[in-house]
Formats: C-alpha cells, sequence, structure tokens
C-alpha cells in the first residue's frame, strides 16, 4: 500500500529524476538505445524543468495557495541561466526579473503568448496540491502556466499534466489504462488535445512502435506534442521508472522535459520507495537539489492535509 505522502514525495523526486536522466539525450533523434551504465554522467544534474517546479512549489508552500504573483517572482529569483531554459522562457524571466510584471511580458515574445511545454513540465506540484479540490484546479494550472505560456495550448497541457497527477493521487486510475484517457478526455475542451488522447488509444491498442508514437504524437518542445508523448510514455511503461525512461530517451527530441513529466506521473503512481536508488543517489543535492524537492514534498502534503 502506497501512502499518500509516498506519492507526493514519488512525484516530486520523480520529476526531477526524469529531467535529470532525460538530460544528456535532450536533442537526440528518434530510435537511440541508451545504455545507462555507460552514457550518464557520475552526478546527475536537473534543468530548468525541475528549477521552475522547485519555484511552484516553494511558491505555493510561502503562500499558503497559489499566488502568481508570488510565483512569477519565485521563477525570477531561482533563474539560472545554466539550467537550459528555452530562450522565449528566458527573455520573459529576464523581463520580470527587471520589474515588468508577468502579465505584460507573458505576450511580449509570442503575441499570443508560448504554447511550449515549459508550464506543463512545472505543473506537478499544482496537480499534488489540488488533487483533492479539482474545482480550483483548471483556474490556477492556467494562470500558472500564463505567467510565461499564456497561449491556450501552453495552457491546457499544463492543465492535463496536472489533472493526471491528481488522478493518480485520488484514484486507482492504472488498472485500466483507457480509464486516465477517458478521465483527461471528459476534462479537457481542446479538440487538438482530445484528437491526440484519441490517437494514444489508437496507439496503446496497436502496441505502436516509437517511430509511430513520434511520427502520431511528436516529441518536440511544443505543449500540444510533448505532454501527450509524456502521458502516453507513462501509460504504457509508467510501472517500470527504467524502463519508462529508456523508452523516453528512445523517442528522441525533448528527452528532459518528456523525461520530467512522464517521471512525475510514475513517481505519482509508484511512490518514492520504488524510484531506482543508484539513480537518486547520483542525483545532485546543493542548496535545491534532491532533499530540498522532497522536503516542498512533504510540506505540501501537509497543506493539502490541512486544506481537504
Ligand atoms: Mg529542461
Amino acid at each position: 500500500m502506497i501512502t499518500p505522502v509516498e506519492r507526493f514525495r514519488g512525484c516530486l523526486m520523480g520529476l526531477m529524476l526524469g529531467d535529470a536522466i532525460g538530460a544528456p539525450f535532450e536533442g537526440c533523434r528518434q530510435g537511440i538505445e541508451p545504455d545507462f551504465q555507460k552514457d550518464l554522467p557520475a552526478v546527475l544534474r536537473y534543468t530548468d524543468d525541475s528549477e521552475m517546479a522547485i519555484g511552484v512549489g516553494e511558491s505555493l508552500i510561502a503562500s499558503d495557495g497559489f499566488d502568481p504573483d508570488d510565483m512569477a517572482m519565485r521563477f525570477a529569483e531561482n533563474y539560472n541561466p545554466l539550467r537550459g531554459y528555452g530562450s522565449g522562457t528566458a527573455a520573459i524571466i529576464n523581463m520580470i526579473k527587471s520589474g515588468m510584471h508577468w502579465k505584460e511580458a507573458n505576450t511580449k515574445v509570442f503575441k499570443n503568448g508560448s504554447f511550449g511545454n515549459g508550464s506543463a513540465m512545472r505543473a506537478a506540484p499544482l496537480g499534488l496540491f489540488f488533487s483533492h479540490r479539482t474545482g480550483q484546479l483548471r483556474a490556477a494550472v492556467e494562470e500558472a502556466s500564463s505567467i510565461t505560456h499564456h497561449h491556450v495550448l501552453g495552457k491546457e497541457g499544463a492543465v492535463l499534466l496536472a489533472y493526471a497527477v491528481s488522478l493518480l493521487v485520488t484514484q486507482e486510475v492504472m488498472k485500466d489504462r483507457n480509464h486516465m484517457i477517458d478521465a483527461l478526455l471528459g476534462f479537457t475542451s481542446s479538440d487538438e488535445y482530445s484528437a491526440k488522447l484519441l490517437i494514444m488509444k489508437e496507439l496503446i491498442k496497436e502496441e505502436a512502435s516509437g517511430e509511430q508514437v513520434v511520427l502520431r504524437l511528436g516529441n518536440t518542445v511544443l505543449a500540444l506534442e510533448s505532454v501527450p508523448a509524456a502521458l502516453y510514455v507513462f501509460l504504457v511503461y509508467g510501472s517500470d521508472f527504467k524502463k519508462m525512461m529508456q523508452v523516453c530517451i528512445s523517442l528522441g527530441g525533448d528527452t528532459d522535459t518528456i523525461g520530467a513529466m512522464a517521471g512525475a506521473l510514475s513517481g505519482c503512481l509508484l511512490g518514492e520507495q520504488a524510484l531506482p536508488g543508484e539513480w537518486i543517489q547520483k542525483l545532485e543535492n546543493g542548496e535545491k537539489g534532491k532533499d530540498h524537492i522532497v522536503e516542498i514534498a512533504e510540506r505540501l502534503f501537509l497543506m493539502h492535509q490541512a486544506h481537504s
């Protein structure tokens, strides 16, 4: 029996692990088969995905709930340009750092806002926090996305990722893979994402090849490609974290973000105890490393208990 607090810890540890394991392979072509004994660095370093998820968690804790202005400030405070941020997000964060309000900055790079996966990759802590209050989840996650990813497709990717996390906290959804897809179909009003969710069902039924998965779902930094790809990889392989990461990397493209999203889902399903210990050991642990993200998970759990 996996306790709820183990799911919270597993979710955020899984996010950081998936990010750090996927990072060395970012931009690879589809079809490579990583040898984790050989191909992983001595210290696993996380990237922007984890750094921003840390900002989301820190803000929820400090504000005792969701406060978008505080969250924007934390993104700016935590920003480390060496963590591999996308250029659009980096530009928006720098504008926020220089004093511009996020509501102005978020349409300065793209007129309608970004539809990259930068808000979905950091949405898992919101899914945990709002897991017993899904009536509030959508509005909060959309606004949290808007800070840097204002486009409707960017926001919806974050909403679906957070909602999937909330389902894993509250329901036994892995008994039937189609159950989660149906729940997501019921939660989204986006034609674009609904189409991808239906494709996921077909791919599962066909036991599709990696090539087909990339062809039909995509693997790029666009939220509409990488969020469905991460959900798919999780639904098919998420009960085995190592195997799942192997598949994430073999899809190529935005491997760290697909890894972070699938990692958060798998960690939430399995709990922290089931994550590969030798990988956790290699994960960096500086000022805001693995201990910090686990502490965030525990504090979010306590807040979640108090609010529910
Ligand atoms: Mg990254």
